[in-house]
C-alpha cells in the first residue's frame, strides 16, 4: 500500500525562488535529516523556541505558533508533532488535490510542489505511484518541483521514472542548501555530488537557494557557490533573506537585494511573509 505521512496539503502561490507567484499544490511530507536550529540565532547558538510549543495543545497545523528562530516548518519533522501528520494513501492524496484545485486539475500553468521537511528521504519511493495516479486521472500535470535541501540522492526507481516521463513533465529541483547560519555542518549540507545527479534528468531545472542574514552568510554563499561550480554544477543561484516574520524579513531584505545586484546572484523574495504572514497552509 503506497502511503505517505502528510504534514500539509494545500493550494497557494509559490512563495519563493524561480517560480515565485505560480499557483501550486503543496504536498508537505513529514521528516527531515536536519533541524536548522541556527536560523536567526547568533553564530554558534541554537534556537530552543520550538520546545516552548506544547504539542498536546494542538490538533492541527493552523493553530501552531510561528517561530522567529530556527526552522519555520518545525512541525513537519520534529517527532513531537508527528501526530499532526496522518498517513495518507496516494489515491486519497490525489483525490484531495482534485478538491483543492479550482478546476480539479493542473491546467493553465499550475504546478505540483513536493516539499517538507526533506521530501527526498524515504517517501521518494512513493512518488512514482503518486504521479502515476495523477497521470491516470488526466489532471494535466506538467510541472513538478521538489523543494529539497540537496543532501539526498534520487533512488534508481525515482530517477528512472523521472527520466522516462521528462518529455511531458518538467522537473525542478529547488535546492535550499544550508549554510552554517542554519546550524548544520558544512560538509553534510553542501553536497555538489548529490545536486549534480539532479541536473542529469533531461529538461530538468535545478537551482540553488541560500538563506542569508549577515555579511558572513553572504561570504559563505559565495564560497559554497564556488564549491558547486568546481564540481561542475552550473545552475542559477538565488539569495533569499532569512525571516519567517515581517520584522526579521524586512530587516535584511534590502541588503540582500543590493548584494545580489552587485555580485550577479538572483534575488528571491519570500512573498508568503508579507502576503500571508507565513502562516501554516499558505
Ligand atoms: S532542511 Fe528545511 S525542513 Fe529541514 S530543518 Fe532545515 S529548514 Fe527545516
Amino acid at each position: 500500500m503506497s502511503k505517505i505521512k502528510v504534514s500539509e496539503l494545500f493550494y497557494s502561490l509559490q512563495g519563493e525562488g524561480m517560480y515565485v507567484g505560480v499557483p501550486s499544490i503543496f504536498l508537505r511530507v513529514f521528516g527531515c535529516n536536519f533541524s536548522c536550529s541556527g536560523f536567526g540565532m547568533p553564530r554558534g547558538e541554537l534556537s530552543q523556541e520550538r520546545f516552548a510549543v506544547d504539542p498536546s495543545k494542538h490538533s492541527d497545523y493552523k493553530s501552531l505558533p510561528l517561530v522567529h528562530t530556527g526552522c519555520d516548518s518545525y512541525a513537519s519533522w520534529d517527532p513531537r508533532f508527528k501526530h499532526l501528520s496522518p498517513f495518507m494513501h496516494v489515491n486519497d492524496i490525489v483525490t484531495e488535490m482534485q478538491k483543492l484545485l479550482p478546476d480539479s486539475g493542473f491546467s493553465n500553468d499550475k504546478h505540483l510542489i513536493i516539499t517538507g521537511g526533506e521530501p527526498l528521504l524515504g517517501w521518494q519511493r512513493m512518488y512514482p505511484d503518486l504521479m502515476d495516479e495523477i497521470i491516470n486521472r488526466h489532471m494535466g500535470l506538467k510541472h513538478v518541483t521538489f523543494e529539497t535541501n540537496g543532501t539526498q540522492f534520487l533512488s534508481n526507481e525515482l530517477y528512472d521514472w523521472m527520466y522516462q516521463n521528462s518529455t511531458w513533465i518538467k522537473f525542478t529541483f529547488s535546492v535550499s542548501a544550508k549554510l552554517p547560519c542554519s546550524g548544520e555542518k558544512w560538509e553534510e549540507a553542501i553536497r555538489p555530488d548529490v545536486v549534480k545527479q539532479y541536473t542529469q534528468i533531461p529538461r530538468s531545472n535545478t537551482y540553488l537557494k541560500f538563506v542569508v542574514a549577515t555579511e558572513q552568510d553572504l561570504d559563505d554563499a559565495v564560497i559554497a557557490t564556488h564549491e558547486y561550480r568546481d564540481y561542475g554544477v552550473f545552475c542559477p543561484v538565488y539569495l533569499m533573506p532569512v525571516g519567517g516574520t515581517n520584522e526579521t524579513y524586512e530587516l535584511n531584505e534590502r541588503n540582500v537585494a543590493d548584494f545580489c545586484r552587485d555580485n550577479g546572484f538572483r534575488f528571491s523574495p519570500r512573498i508568503r511573509v508579507p502576503l500571508y504572514k507565513n502562516a501554516w497552509g499558505t
